[in-house]
């Protein structure tokens, strides 16, 4: 971020590992800590790209940056393809004269308490209006079945009535943009995952991409996360898409999906 000329803030939190608990259905393993299990520093990282017009108006990227603290899994699909996203969207968008102001978060969900909250929270005691939140998890992460079949793969999940238009929007952009992708859009319904942490702060207007839902990847939270299953081509046209879509977003008129 700092080689793409962007000034990174950092705000550190204290958090704790999950247990492990391997009575819990596979995918699930991590459990609560105990009290007294050790505190480790982590830190939120942000960054953003001033708006020229409409600075006040804000889109917010999220990605959590962490792996598995419970598990020894390299999250390459979660979340390393929402994390070089985003770092890739910022250095194509470095420099670029956009309307409204662009805002990356990096943080922390694989640990607890999720790191997202905080600076959810943080925004909305200073007053952010953050106009669009966009949660990028797991991008490309989906059944064997699918990716066998060579299937390039992309969800909007949207948890609130005010989501809803952004997922649609982000899902018809992906044609305008003539992208191979395939696109959905889904009612997810429990509000958790670090969108669900902005729509708990008051931003309702947020949704998350990833390559599936119910999410699908056999491996997910296990150790054979790697990167060799990871679809770069997917990858690469999940990514496109998320810069078409903030294009989108920053030349609506008036910034009412
Ligand atoms: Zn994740």
């Amino acid at each position: 971020m700092a080689a793409a000329a962007y000034e990174v803030r950092s705000t550190r939190y204290p958090v704790q590992a999950f247990r492990c608990d391997s009575s819990k259905p596979l995918h699930h393993w991590y459990a609560t800590p105990d009290p007294a299990d050790p505190w480790v520093e982590v830190a939120n990282l942000e960054a953003t790209l001033p708006g020229h017009e409409c600075p006040d108006e804000i889109i917010q990227l999220v990605s959590h940056k962490d792996s598995m603290s419970w598990i020894d899994s390299p999250g390459a699909h979660d979340n390393t393809t929402g994390t070089v996203a985003n770092l890739e969207l910022a250095r194509v968008l470095s420099g670029c004269r956009l309307r409204r102001t662009v805002r990356w978060l990096f943080c922390n969900e694989e640990h607890t308490p999720w790191t997202s909250l905080f600076a959810a929270q943080e925004a909305k005691a200073r007053g952010d209006r953050l106009m669009a939140v966009l949660n990028v998890d797991g991008l490309d992460g989906k059944p064997d079945a699918e990716a066998q079949a060579g299937r390039l793969l992309h969800v909007v999940g949207y948890s609130t009535e005010e989501g809803r238009p952004l997922a649609e929007l982000i899902a018809a952009t992906a044609k305008r943009a003539g992208l191979a992708l395939e696109v959905t859009v889904f009612r997810k319904e429990p509000v958790n995952d670090d969108d669900g942490m902005f729509i708990r702060a008051g931003y309702p207007t947020t949704v998350m991409n990833s390559g599936s839902f119910p999410y699908g990847d056999a491996e997910y939270h296990l150790p054979g996360d790697g990167p060799e299953r990871v679809n770069i081509e997917n990858l690469r046209q999940s990514t496109q898409l998320l810069l078409a879509a903030i294009w989108e977003l920053d030349q609506q008129a008036s910034f009412t999906l």
